[in-house]
């Protein structure tokens, strides 16, 4: 059992804040910018320290290798993101990638030597469009991220470029702050994520008719807003109705909008994000058999599968914790994530630590640095545990 230097990985989270957009509030750091590439740089410089050999591919990728033994066939891949959103936090993405850092500085530090490959990432652009592990991981881009690919100056070949093979053998582990409040209401130190919720996006119209709304009685009106109101509320319903899984509609836009015409149109999206991918339909059928299509009309305008993680390695993940002495639970992921990119391809595995109050993409998002050590620790050991031959790679049994 090894144990990470939390002083360091503190230092190395405080130093990479201060590379942001100093104009905002908080970290705003996007992908792309002057402002990354720094951090970028400042990353680089840690893998090497730690001893990976680091390799930056078309995107902006970095990819940070060790050698194990070569004993065992397959590469255990780590790592998440170091963009933020505008205004987000230190931790968000950062503890993935840092945390990483240290978990292999620290076995270096301990002398233990890896029967398989490492890989230590940064992936780019994960706030906005996942594009860097989707390059990765070989993962097809929706129009609307190759639209963004060429914005930013790349082309799809460079896109393609940077696909890496994945083997039967190799695994891909994020750590990452919750972003959420589960794990501290049930006081609980780490989760260990068993899926990455589906997601579905709409934009959607509610229709009514813009009246006088000193002379229309009550009766008589068509209000699109009370109509919507009528909606939203059918949504929570059913919504509720579904374990799991959790709603919202947003960005409610009410036309004319003043105080004395009723409103003739209300436009809206809304989202729905599920463990059950079948909730969807199922949600979507009754709201369209008891709003029509003149009272309330809503399309899907993107579709986010749901990514399932690997039994085996949410088992490891859970043994380690244990061996650490840290309470952990089994925990589904309401955001997403670089491991979506995986998920699919190899063996993959969360590790999650708790952010006080459940808040995240804002300046005052905050892991204590004992949780962020805690962290890693678990990284750190259960890279031992899946990379070294006596351990078999295979659960953690020895
Ligand atoms: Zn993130």
């Amino acid at each position: 059992m090894v144990v990470v230097n939390q002083a360091r990985l503190k230092n190395h989270i405080l130093k990479l804040a201060t590379f942001r957009d100093v104009r905002d509030e908080g970290v705003t750091r996007y992908a792309f910018t002057p402002e990354y590439e720094e951090a970028s740089k400042y990353v680089e410089e840690l893998m090497k320290d730690a001893g990976l050999a680091v390799h930056r591919d078309a995107l902006g990728n970095l990819i940070g290798k060790k050698r194990g033994s070569g004993e065992m066939k397959g590469k255990i891949i780590t790592g998440s993101h170091i963009d933020t959103v505008r205004q987000g936090g230190m931790f968000d993405g950062t503890l993935g990638v840092l945390g990483a850092i240290e978990a292999v500085k620290t076995l270096e530090e301990s002398g233990i030597m890896l029967d398989k490959d490492v890989e230590v990432c940064a992936f780019v652009d994960e706030e906005v469009s996942a594009l860097g592990s989707r390059a990765y991981a070989g993962v097809e881009l929706p129009d609307r991220f190759l639209r963004r690919l060429e914005e930013k100056g790349y082309t799809l070949e460079e896109f393609e470029s940077c696909r890496q093979e994945l083997k039967e053998d190799d695994c891909f582990l994020e750590l990452h702050i919750e972003q959420g409040r589960v794990l501290e209401e049930h006081g609980m130190q780490i989760g260990e994520v068993d899926s990455i919720l589906a997601s579905v996006n709409y934009e959607g119209t509610a229709y009514g008719r813009a009246d006088h709304a000193g002379a229309t009685p009550m009766t008589l009106r068509k209000d699109a807003f009370m109509q919507l109101a009528d909606f939203a509320e059918r949504f929570r319903e059913l919504v509720l109705a579904e374990e799991g899984t959790v709603g919202t509609i947003g960005n409610v836009v009410v036309t004319p909008g003043i105080r004395n015409v009723i409103p003739g149109r209300a436009s809206f999206v809304m989202e729905i994000r599920t463990p059950d991918e079948s909730a969807i339909p199922r949600i979507e059928k009754v709201l369209r058999k008891e709003f029509g299509k003149e009272q309330v009309c809503f399309e899907r305008t993107a579709y986010y599968k749901s990514a399932i993680m690997a039994d085996e390695m949410s088992l490891v993940i859970q043994e380690v914790s244990e061996m650490l002495g840290l309470r952990h639970e089994r925990i589904h992921s309401g955001a997403g994530h670089d491991t979506q990119s995986f998920a699919d391809k190899v063996k993959a595995g969360m590790i999650f630590v708790p952010s006080v109050d459940g808040i995240s993409h804002s300046a005052a998002e905050m892991t204590s640095w004992e949780d962020c050590s805690n962290g890693a620790n678990v990284l750190a050991n259960t890279i031992i545990k899946l990379g070294q031959k006596r351990y078999k790679g295979n659960g953690g049994k020895e």
